[in-house]
């Protein structure tokens, strides 16, 4: 049976990450406005949130964060501001989530501890991550790889410390002759060569790339493994187990902007005497009642393919459609309440006095990184229908 119930603990942590929300929500016009350049620290210390920091530290310790208390942090989180994403500890980035999910042992104990972006997008290569051109040649004299290539839109790739970089030994091998590699920043020849200027999401940095021969120790192949599997895409299915743990969490954080949109809008319409009429007759409904309770609606749907990927993971189950589900459904739903609160609202919508229209901006990339909502229902539909990729790609 599934069971969605909170224990009064995690109902604390909740509430304390609601009041720790408002206080980022100070912060939040300034952080848009100035694109990744820090304020002063002006959080309050963590010790004002006994519980909730103790949560964060469980997860430095190791919990993946993608149980369903894990994602309702995340969300609750989100409800405030994006910037807090900016604002966690070291170690809890993409790359570091592909260092747990596929690095040795050793290479766990040693990088652990670095904020690691994650690299596969290139110029040429997005949606399909086989198509990456990146080369990584093994120099046997000196025990090295040598890396040449280019790499765009890595989130928190300037104030990362090192990179998963994913580049290919063999491009006539397609995807099986992908690898990822540990690149620590300030390695000679690995340059970072621009700051993209955002439509949304400009809290955090996104960043471009340069690889010109950087060379790089043998040991630093993520997971070891150098051999190109002769059949199939052992490797690559690997390093993509990766996205198939952190998609509920990308759906959790445009969730909880879907969620600050909504409550914005609601309270709006009760200031201005909207009678939402929950359980009321249909025919005594505003226009705009019915439309609220329509994005509510929506909401509530998406929370709950969240919630099931999520008591699937607390559960040890595999989770990978479950997963796809609620990004794409997700992705779908916070542009179409982001959206929808805009047009209920009007004017008050678009100003910038107000956040709504920067969550309508921030939210449109729950469907674009760590795979489009494209890319999502074609994962769904193969999973669903047993077809290949070469039936459907
Ligand atoms: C702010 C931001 C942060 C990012 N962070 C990272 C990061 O940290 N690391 C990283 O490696 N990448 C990152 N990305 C890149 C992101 O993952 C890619 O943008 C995404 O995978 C899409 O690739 P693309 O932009 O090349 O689009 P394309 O692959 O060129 O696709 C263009 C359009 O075609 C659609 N499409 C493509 N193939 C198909 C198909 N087979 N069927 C149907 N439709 C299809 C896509 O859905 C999309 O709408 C980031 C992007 C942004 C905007």
């Amino acid at each position: 049976m599934i069971d969605f119930e909170l224990s009064q603990r995690d109902r604390n942590i909740l509430d304390q990450v609601r009041q720790q929300s408002l206080v980022c929500r100070q912060y939040a016009r300034h952080y848009d406005e100035n694109e990744h350049e820090f304020p002063p620290d002006v959080l309050p210390e963590a010790a004002d949130f006994p519980e909730l920091a103790g949560e964060m530290l469980r997860r430095e310790e190791g919990d993946s964060g993608l149980g369903v208390l894990g994602l309702l942090v995340t969300m609750g989180e989100h409800w405030g501001d994006y910037s807090v994403r900016i604002r966690r500890p070291k170690g809890t980035a993409l790359g570091n989530a592909a260092l747990r999910a596929s690095g040795t042992p050793e290479q766990r104990e040693k990088w652990r501890s670095l904020t690691l972006a994650m690299a596969i997008t290139e110029p040429g290569c997005g949606s399909d991550p086989s198509q990456v051109q990146t080369t990584a040649v093994l120099d046997e004299g000196s025990d090295e790889w040598v890396i040449n290539g280019e790499k765009i839109f890595v989130t928190a790739g300037c104030r990362a410390e090192g990179v998963v970089l994913w580049a290919t030994l063999d491009r006539s091998a397609g995807r099986a002759g992908i690898k990822s590699f540990l690149v620590e920043k300030g390695t000679p020849g690995f340059v970072v060569s621009q700051k993209e200027k955002k439509l949304g999401i400009r809290a955090d940095d996104t960043a471009a790339y340069v690889f010109n021969d950087c060379r790089i120790p043998r040991g630093n192949l993520l997971g070891g493994k150098e051999e190109i599997p002769k059949a199939g895409s052992g490797g690559f299915k690997g390093v993509m187990k990766t996205f198939n743990m952190t998609r509920p969490l990308v759906a959790a954080i445009g969730l909880g902007m879907g969620e600050a949109a909504l409550d914005f809008t609601r309270e709006h319409l009760e200031d201005c005497g909207v009678d939402l009429g929950y359980g009321g007759a249909a025919s005594g409904q505003s226009a705009a009642a019915e439309k609220f309770q329509r994005l509510e609606a929506i909401y509530e749907a998406a929370k709950l393919t969240i919630l099931r990927a999520a008591w699937l993971a607390d559960a040890g189950q595999p989770n990978n459609l479950e997963s796809s589900l609620c990004k794409a459904k997700t992705g779908a739903a916070v542009r179409e309440i982001t959206q929808g609160c805009i047009e209920i609202l009007g004017p008050l919508a678009i100003s910038r006095d107000h956040l709504l229209e920067k969550w309508f901006r921030d939210v449109r990339i729950t469907d674009i990184y760590e795979g489009t909502g494209e890319i999502q229902r074609m994962i769904i539909a193969r999973t669903l229908f047993g077809y290949t990729r070469a039936d459907l790609s």
